[in-house]
């Protein structure tokens, strides 16, 4: 039996799993292209030029809200990726392929999708939907009669979804998650402390000192940036109380979400939640506090997956074996 590769085709992240050596391949979804639409770097090396490039050099992120915007790059970036995690043989066999999608792409998008994993040499192809493969990943039980809420927050998108007998009874998406607190950070900044910052700064911030619940401890950081009086290099020091009134705004928006989701959610399904708590998946989740502060607003339990990031690859991985079993 040949090998089956899984996908989790990120806006953020692209990981890729295969049947028989686990995650073998985790690098940001990022391209770099110069003015002649030539590729210049893939992955981790095309995120190391954000803000620092040329004016002729574009970073193209092919998924920028977690659906594909730019099919050319999207192939030839899975394509690129594929044949640096998986052994080419393997490749030229035709593997079978699993790949996620957000529940509220179209069609259209779904179709997309398909066609780019046959190009890149998929025999066969599923595509599930993300929050199912999350919540296998965390290692629930999704076939059941009972109501598992997820919340997954990645970069383009944050992404709720209720459960029950294996299929998404309500969910909802927004298009506010990682790279909109990352952006609040930057305009803030610029706003309130007068200092520009690229976003690669940004998103170490909200990463190193980032929080939403008031009580988190205290932390601080030194940054370097740019001073929007005089144009020149200043260096101040940030707390993460001042972080949190940044990202505020879009941390309600999140809340509301998975509000709206509960109000919507079928009363005993609603009911199996409030004992169950809900699940925080994707990297965004990962922000420091969002899991009490969540809890609080929501009166139910937020359960933070124990490898946030690596949830949907981990839940392509538990499909795998049961349909191969
Ligand atoms: P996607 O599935 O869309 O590719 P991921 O689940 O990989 O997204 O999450 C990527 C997002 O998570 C990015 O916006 C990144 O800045 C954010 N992120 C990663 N680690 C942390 C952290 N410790 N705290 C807050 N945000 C984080
Ligand atoms: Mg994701």
């Amino acid at each position: 039996m040949g090998v089956d590769i899984g996908i989790d085709l990120g806006t953020a992240n692209i990981v890729i799993y295969s049947s028989d050596g686990g995650i073998v391949l985790n690098e940001p979804s990022i391209v770099a292209i110069d003015s002649e639409k030539k590729v210049l770097a893939i992955g981790e090396e095309a995120k190391k030029m954000i803000g620092k490039t040329p004016f002729a050099i574009t970073i193209v992120r092919p998924l920028r809200n977690g659906v594909i915007s730019t099919f050319t790059v999207t192939e030839l970036m899975l394509r690129y990726f594929l044949g640096r995690a998986i052994e080419k043989k393997l490749v030229n066999q035709k593997p079978r392929m699993v790949l996620c999608v957000p529940i509220d792409i179209t069609s259209v998008e779904r179709y997309a999708i398909e066609s780019i994993a046959k190009q890149v040499g998929a025999r066969e192809v599923t595509i599930l939907d993300e929050p199912i493969v999350a919540a296998l990943g965390a290692g629930l039980d999704i076939n059941k009669p009972q109501g598992e809420m997820v919340l997954d927050i990645g970069g383009g998108t944050a992404d709720v979804a209720v459960i029950s007998c294996g299929e998404v009874v309500t969910g909802k998406s927004l298009k506010v998650a990682g790279d909109k607190l990352t952006k609040s950070i930057v305009f803030n900044m610029k706003k309130e402390r007068n200092l520009i910052i690229g976003t690669r700064t940004g998103e170490l911030i909200k990463i190193k000192i980032g929080n939403a619940y008031k009580g988190s401890p205290i932390k601080y950081l030194e940054i370097r940036g740019q001073s929007r009086m005089s144009g020149l290099p200043e260096k101040i020091i940030i707390d993460s109380d001042e972080v949190r009134k940044y990202l505020e705004k879009d941390i309600i928006e999140i809340f509301k979400v998975c509000r709206d989701v509960l109000e919507v959610t079928p009363p005993e399904l609603v009911a199996d939640i409030y004992d169950n708590g809900m699940l925080l998946t994707g990297g965004g989740g990962l922000l420091d506090g969002l899991d009490i502060y969540l809890s609080d607003l929501l009166g139910i339990k937020v359960n933070r997956a124990d490898e946030a990031l690596f949830c949907v690859a981990k839940g392509i991985g538990v499909y795998m074996d049961t349909i191969n079993k």
